[in-house]
C-alpha cells in the first residue's frame, strides 16, 4: 500500500517565487521517511500542501489512495500533522486542546476523553492536563503538538522539523517515541536538515533542493554512497 503519493507538485508563492518545481515522490505504508534538505529547499511548503494548510499551484497529493482535493474528508482522517510553529490556542487547557481536536474528527466525547488521556500520558503531559498551554515549556509544547496530531490515530504522521531547537535529552526521547510509534505500524514522514537525525531514524530518504527532489532511495543505499 502507498501511504503518500505526491505527483508533479508545483508551488509559486504570490510574490512570484517558485518554491516547488514539480516534485514527485511516494512513501510506502509502514515506512519512516526523511525529507532532507537545506533551509529554503521547500520542505515546509511540501508539508504545508500535504496538510492542506498551503494551496498548491498544480499537481496532486493522495493519502492512502484518497486525493486531498476530491476526497478531503477521507484523506484528513488518515493524516496527523505536526507543524513547526505552535499553533494552539494559548489560553485553552492542555486536556481541552486534545478533546477539541478529537471533536474535529467526529470522535464522540467519551472516546475523545480516553484518547486525550492515552496520548497525554504517552507524551508525559498528563500532569499538565489542566494547565493552559501558554504555561508549558517549549519542550512540553512540542510534545503537545505530537499528542494532538495523534488523537484521531492517523495511519500517517507528518512532522516538520520536530526536533529543531530541542535539547538533547528531549530529542532522544522524541526519537524513541517516534521509533516506537513506527514499530506499532504508523507511517512517519519527517523533514529535517540534520542528516544525523535522518540516519538515526529513517529507512528511506528523499532529498530536496531548490524545489526539486534530487534523490529518493533507501537510507542504506544513500549511506553506502557517501
Ligand atoms: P524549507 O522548509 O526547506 O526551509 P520552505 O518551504 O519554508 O523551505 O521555503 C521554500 C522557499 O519558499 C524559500 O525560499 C522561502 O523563502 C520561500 N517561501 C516560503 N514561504 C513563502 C511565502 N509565504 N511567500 C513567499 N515565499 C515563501
Ligand atoms: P524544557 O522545555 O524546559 O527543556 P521539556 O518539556 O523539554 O522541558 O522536558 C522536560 C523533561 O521531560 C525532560 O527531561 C524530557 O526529557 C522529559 N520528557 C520528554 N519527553 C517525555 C515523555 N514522552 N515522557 C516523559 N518525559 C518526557
Amino acid at each position: 500500500t502507498i501511504a503518500l503519493a505526491v505527483s508533479d507538485l508545483k508551488k509559486t508563492y504570490s510574490g512570484g517565487f517558485e518554491a516547488l518545481k514539480g516534485i514527485s515522490f511516494q512513501v510506502q505504508s509502514g515506512d519512516f521517511m526523511a525529507l532532507l534538505g537545506p533551509n529554503g529547499a521547500g520542505k515546509s511548503t511540501t508539508i504545508g500542501i500535504i496538510s492542506s494548510l498551503v494551496n498548491k499551484s498544480s499537481g496532486t497529493v493522495s493519502i492512502y489512495g484518497q486525493d486531498i482535493d476530491r476526497d478531503f474528508a477521507a484523506a484528513k482522517m488518515n493524516i496527523g500533522i505536526v507543524p513547526q510553529e505552535f499553533n494552539f490556542n494559548q489560553f485553552e487547557k492542555v486536556g481541552d486542546i486534545l478533546r477539541t481536536q478529537a471533536g474535529y474528527f467526529g470522535i464522540d466525547q467519551k472516546t475523545a476523553a480516553e484518547r486525550a488521556e492515552k496520548y497525554l500520558k504517552l507524551l508525559g503531559l498528563w500532569d499538565k492536563r489542566d494547565d493552559r498551554s501558554r504555561m508549558l515549556s517549549g519542550g512540553m509544547k512540542r510534545r503537545l503538538m505530537i499528542a494532538r496530531a495523534l488523537v484521531h490515530e492517523p495511519k500517517l504522521l507528518v512532522l516538520d522539523e520536530p526536533t529543531a531547537g530541542v535539547d538533547i535529552e528531549l530529542r532522544r526521547s522524541m526519537w524513541s517515541f517516534l521509533q516506537q510509534l513506527n514499530k506499532q505500524g504508523t507511517t512517519i514522514i519527517l523533514t529535517t536538515h540534520y542528516l544525523e537525525e535522518a540516519e538515526h531514524l529513517c529507512r528511506s530518504i528523499a532529498i530536496i533542493d531548490h524545489g526539486q527532489i534530487i534523490e529518493q532511495c533507501s537510507m542504506k543505499a544513500f549511506l553506502a554512497r557517501l
